[in-house]
């Protein structure tokens, strides 16, 4: 996404700019005042395009406070696509104005000169002091008479290389993916994922504090090894395997904790009650899919000393259908019917819809890679709970179109205007378009793949969900 960051000395009107450009053609209520101190970052919506704009504190070098706020404005101005230097134009120019002007410039080849308070053609002819500083890029402006302000637009507009939308009212959308981008910009979880967001390998995940609990199901057929997978991933003995059923006194949830995060293996209890089961189809299904809602992870278990069979297919569906983050167990490697290259090709052709989860050779019986499984689940988890800053998620959906172009619908032009992250666990886009009836399945697929290239996403099912930009669009 591209960003804007509006620097100058207290009182030249920074602010007020800020609130007029983040006013343009969308009603953001901004809680941004005269007196701000900090880096403030909001995004806006110009003429459709969603830019990021920073309203910078004053620079002044009076006080340690203020010396601070210029270090990060400063800092803010090195990032930013577009810098908007603000004076006073009712002051005569200022020589520590030009030093900071000219520095600026020197480190960002795309920096204005805002001269602001210019109300009246008088006042203008006066500015004219202002070309002292040596750029072409002058522009003066009126925030509080609105003089100049739209030419502003346009420039910034041309500069970003951003084209004006037609029909940007009424875009409650926008304020939406406004808002949930706002809420969690002020999260602290955020800082955690910024330093590691440049590193798509860790992914960090903002709900995965230590106290979360990974809960995850294991679910599969009757005696592919559920019982003893259990046993070997909880270290307990299976002294409960020979009990007769119903009788069983275990307790329901199971819980082990790995590099400090806790894991819990629900409805355990279904695992172990043994002896007679009537209806043993209708009973795996009923389970698994009681084990699915309560879930966040499935572990998929398959016996692989025989073929796969119907019942493991739809298993496997439901499992598929919850939308849950899902690793495959390939059990009883130690006797197992056939090598690994067929396999593996085998599953892949049976069970294609669950390209994307991870698969492990484990023996719960010779305790093989029982602590991978453990490992995979917290990987797992994170990519399931994980989010991608709104400003990740555009930069990476506009790459996506630019690779593959959406395809019009009956000859009318198809449009993402942006994308944003509503939900985690499992990751839900929302992707804001003119026509969201024309996303086709296909396009859906090329996305959740292009992101998957990007994120990883480990056994983590992607939703995107088309909207319209306005009550007018989502009808088409
Ligand atoms: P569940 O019905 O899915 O819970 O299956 P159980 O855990 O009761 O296991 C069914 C049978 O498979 C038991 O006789 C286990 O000893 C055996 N079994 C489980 N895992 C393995 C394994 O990795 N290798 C071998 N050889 N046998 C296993």
């Amino acid at each position: 996404m591209k960003k804007i960051a509006i620097l100058g000395k207290p009182n030249v009107g920074k602010s007020s700019l800020f609130n007029r450009l983040a006013r343009q053609r969308i009603a953001i209520t901004s809680d941004v005042s005269g007196t701000t101190r900090d880096t403030n970052k909001k995004l806006i919506a110009l003429e459709g395009n969603i830019i990021e704009l920073y309203d910078t504190g004053g620079l002044d070098e009076s006080t340690t406070l203020f010396r601070k706020i210029k270090e990060m404005s400063l800092s803010a101005a090195q990032n930013a696509d577009i810098v908007l230097y603000v004076v006073d134009g009712k002051l005569i120019p200022q020589d520590d104005d030009k030093k900071i002007f000219r520095s600026l410039c020197k480190s960002n080849q795309r920096c204005f000169l805002g001269v602001n308070k210019i109300d009246n053609d008088k006042q203008k002819q006066l500015a004219y002091d202002f070309h002292s500083f040596g750029t072409k890029e002058i522009y003066f402006i009126s925030v509080s008479h609105n003089r100049g302000i739209a030419k502003l637009t346009q420039l910034i507009l041309t500069h970003l290389d951003l084209t004006p939308h037609v029909d940007t009212s009424n875009d409650e959308d926008i304020l939406e993916a406004i808002h949930s981008y706002e809420s969690y910009e002020e999260s602290e979880e955020h800082e955690e994922y910024e330093s590691l967001s440049t590193h798509p390998d860790l992914l960090s995940s903002p709900s995965q504090e230590n106290n979360t609990t990974i809960n995850v199901g294991i679910i599969g057929r009757v005696n592919v090894g559920k019982s003893s997978l259990l046993n070997a991933l909880t270290g307990k003995e299976r002294s409960v395997v020979s009990q007769i059923a119903g009788t069983t006194i275990d307790p329901v949830d199971e819980l082990i904790e790995v590099n400090g995060k806790k894991i819990c293996f629900v409805d355990t209890a279904g695992i172990r009650r043994r002896g007679k089961i009537e209806g043993i189809e209708k009973y795996a299904l009923d389970r698994t899919s009681k084990v699915l809602e309560n879930s966040h992870i499935a572990l998929l278990v398959l016996d692989v000393s025989t073929t796969f069979v119907e019942l493991d297919e739809k298993i496997t569906s439901l499992a598929s259908k919850n939308a849950l983050g899902i690793i495959i167990i390939l059990n009883k490697w130690d006797i197992r019917i056939d090598e690994y290259a067929n396999i593996l090709s085998e599953l892949k052709r049976k069970f294609r819809f669950l390209e994307y989860a991870p698969v492990l050779t484990v023996s719960a019986k010779n305790h093989r890679h029982i602590e991978e499984i453990k490992e995979k689940i917290l990987e797992v988890y994170k990519h399931f709970s994980c989010r991608i800053p709104t400003s990740i998620l555009n930069e990476n959906i506009a790459q996506a179109l630019k690779r593959h172009p959406l395809p019009s619908d009956h000859g009318k032009i198809v449009k993402i205007y942006y994308a944003t992250q509503y939900e985690t666990c499992p990751p839900k886009i929302a992707l804001a378009m003119n026509r969201p009836k024309a996303l086709h399945f296909s396009y859906k697929r090329y996305l959740t793949n292009f992101m998957r290239e990007k994120f990883g996403f480990i056994g983590t099912p992607i939703i995107f969900v088309s909207r319209g930009k306005t009550q007018k669009d989502a009808k088409k």
